[in-house]
């Protein structure tokens, strides 16, 4: 029976869903591209060898344009972002250093300064000495990979805020963090390393 959905192209006989193909057209998208392809070089005095015209046909499709690249990105988005995933999992160590070293964008410098903002409001003026600095410092340092130093009594909660001070950090796991947020959760002593 014939089937609306799909269609055998005339150049590849591979029967292809009809969003494969060009309005009217009997062969699919890959063989008519590949055709004009071959076509143009056959005949180098093609008018559609003359970029000029693709340029005048750009200016006048702007929104087309940028449709069309958005669609892309987004697509190549999820992929890409999924294949970073995959690479961030076999080896974060390499990709800590590397996250470390990459030029910072606009966006991320306002972040770092937002936060580091919000670190010093959190220590009062009598706990800004060098020996607390110090070690906050060297919690920071030591932290163990897959751990993020977390506030225990977060420093931004709702009705309490806690301090930036040593005795309020501990070690968490980056999962754990992030699930936590701005809550107070009483932890596991195996899966905090309390201070
Ligand atoms: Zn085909």
């Amino acid at each position: 029976m014939y089937d609306e959905q799909s269609k055998v192209c005339n150049d590849c006989d591979i029967s292809k869903p009809t969003s494969e193909f060009y309005a009217g057209r009997k062969t699919c998208k890959n063989c008519y591209g590949r055709r004009c392809s071959a076509y143009r070089l056959a005949n180098p005095d093609c008018a559609s060898n003359d970029s000029t015209r693709f340029t005048q046909w750009a200016l006048e499709n702007k929104s087309k344009i940028q449709t069309m690249a958005k669609a892309w990105d987004e697509k190549n988005r999820v992929r890409r972002n999924e294949r970073l995933k995959a690479r961030r999992q076999e080896n974060p160590e390499k990709f800590r250093e590397w996250d470390r070293n990459r030029p910072r964008t606009l966006a991320r410098k306002r972040m770092e300064q937002a936060n580091k903002k919000r670190l010093r409001q959190a220590t009062p003026k009598a706990f800004r000495t060098k020996e607390l600095r110090k070690a906050i410092r060297q919690i920071y340092l030591a932290r163990p990979d897959g751990f993020h130093v977390d506030h225990i009594v977060p420093i931004n909660g709702k009705n309490v805020s806690g301090l930036h001070v040593p005795w309020n950090l501990q070690y968490l796991p980056a999962s754990e963090n992030h699930r936590k947020l701005n809550k107070i959760v009483p932890l596991a002593q195996e899966v905090a390393y309390q201070m």
